[in-house]
């Protein structure tokens, strides 16, 4: 699949403009059951059996999409911030 278009893509520094999100997966926790892929096919793409691909920066637009995967992901490896907000 390649629904990650150059526009859903962050800069090389992984930041985006004011008001986009910060997303990361705790790999270590992921099991690549594909519940975030089935909610928001547009962020997470598994590639192969393993190998999960996420947008880190979507924009602001994409909050709902981003939540559903998140309160999906049956092993919560999924965090959702503010791009702005200082990580925790
Ligand atoms: S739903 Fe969670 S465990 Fe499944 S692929 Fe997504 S991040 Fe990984």
């Amino acid at each position: 699949m390649s629904d990650l278009n150059h526009h859903d893509r962050p800069s090389a520094d992984g930041r985006r403009a004011a008001g986009g999100l910060r997303v990361t997966v705790d790999l270590n926790l992921c099991q690549a059951y594909a519940q975030c892929c089935y909610a928001a096919p547009h962020h997470f793409v598994l590639k192969g059996r393993e190998a999960l691909h996420y947008d880190p920066a979507p924009s602001a637009a994409a909050r709902d999409d981003i939540e559903r995967a998140r309160i999906a992901c049956p092993v919560q490896a999924i965090r959702v911030e503010d791009a702005g907000a200082d990580p925790r």
